[in-house]
């Protein structure tokens, strides 16, 4: 139920938050208020059976608190089922802070917002999300051990972007190779669709196999900049989603497969980074799967980052960071696979793979 458009009568027949349509079993969410510095933040706890929930914080100019709740649930639950399908021993989390990154945030607002974190006692690890950088976690630091992707000059393994951008090259590969036979990237047709930090690096893979690269952005300046630096096309097909290419890589924000849009998809690959990219998981991996699309699920493909902030809990180095997130290839073609085998959306069959996990780990930690 979309509760944005429901009166105050029909909203009061709607639990706030556990009646929440995103709502699904989440272990904790904290409401978190500062007068003094501003901060209004949701932490969400989805789920610690294989370890402490960890995800990135994400400033955001949410239009109201229902849109604010309801992206921290979905992704804290994404993040559940992305460390559990690469494998980490790590539980889902996220947070959200409301308002302008450009404008409202402030040091002072950081750490407040890391008091926060460090209140839950590490059952909640944050890290960097949309709208924040690697100093933003050098000031959360200062108040917490609870935070990662901190910069190198401070212990960390620095901004996760270029891996997650990594992995998402990697699993784009598998998918390409899934549904053309090859995962040769040189002439094909793809479409970045946001290229931001990992948008651009992904560009820049991307344009190192000479593939045909498009970009789209809301932000003129950077698609200058980008399409400067690399030589790729600026898209100006008034509506992209109907753009003639093989490969669609959504980088932006998440919910961009929808109602509305997967009509008028004509890549038949759909590999990116943004997290919660089906409006509505069954319904639309579903419409897919009918139209021949490949989708790359992006819990799975986008786990570099993940999987590079890990490093500093675990202290393993590049090396094995670099293995770990080359290694989505061949989990993203195995759940491909798997996914034509069990007649079931590449979405679904990723999940189960992690629901297993989960149910596995719960089962030993009863005995
Ligand atoms: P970013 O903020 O650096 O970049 C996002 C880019 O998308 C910006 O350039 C922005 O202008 C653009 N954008 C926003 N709305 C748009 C729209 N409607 N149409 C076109 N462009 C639009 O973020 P990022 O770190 O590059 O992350 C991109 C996505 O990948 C996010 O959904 C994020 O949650 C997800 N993700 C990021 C990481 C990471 O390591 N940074 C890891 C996993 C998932």
């Amino acid at each position: 139920m979309n509760t944005e458009v429901l009166s105050i009568n029909e909203l009061k027949k709607v639990d706030p938050v556990f009646g929440q349509l995103s709502f699904d079993n989440h272990e904790q969410i904290v409401f978190c208020n500062d007068k003094d510095t501003g901060l209004k933040a949701i932490i969400g706890i989805h789920n610690t059976v294989l370890g402490p929930a960890l995800g990135g914080t994400r400033m955001w100019n949410y239009a109201n608190e229902w849109e604010a709740l309801n992206d921290v649930l979905r992704l804290s639950r994404g993040m559940t089922f992305k460390s559990a399908v690469t494998g980490l021993n790590l539980g889902g989390g996220k947070a959200v802070i409301i308002g302008d990154a450009k404008t409202q945030k402030t040091p002072e607002l950081m750490q407040k917002f890391g008091e926060y974190v460090h209140s839950l006692s590490g059952k909640y690890i944050t890290a960097e999300d949309v709208g924040m950088e690697t100093a933003d976690m050098d000031l959360v630091r200062e108040v917490t051990p609870y935070v990662t992707g901190i910069s190198e000059a401070k212990g960390g393994a620095g901004n996760p972007s270029p891996i997650t951008a990594y992995g998402v090259f990697m699993g784009m590969k598998a998918a390409v190779k899934h549904q053309f036979g090859s995962d040769n990237l040189k002439g094909k047709k793809v479409l970045v669709q946001g290229i931001g930090h990992v948008g651009e690096t992904l560009v820049k893979y991307l344009t190192e196999e000479d593939a045909q690269v498009f970009i789209t952005d809301i932000n003129e300046d950077r698609l200058l900049e980008v399409s400067r630096k690399y030589g790729v096309t600026i898209l100006t097909d008034a509506d992209i989603y109907a753009a003639d290419v093989d490969i669609y890589a959504p980088c932006a924000l998440g919910a961009t497969i929808n109602d509305a849009t997967i009509n008028k998809i004509k890549a038949t690959v759909i590999a990116g980074a943004a997290n919660n990219q089906l409006a509505e998981e069954n319904k639309h991996g579903l419409i897919l799967k009918e139209k021949g699309i490949v989708y790359a699920p992006d819990f799975l493909i986008n786990a570099g980052g993940i999987i590079n902030v890990y490093a500093e809990l675990e202290g393993y180095g590049k090396d094995e960071i670099i293995k770990k997130t080359e290694n989505i290839y061949h989990t993203t073609l195995e759940i491909l696979k798997q996914a034509d085998a069990e007649n079931s959306t590449t979405h679904q069959s990723a999940l189960r793979v992690a629901q297993n996990r989960i149910a596995q780990r719960k089962l030993e930690n009863k005995k």
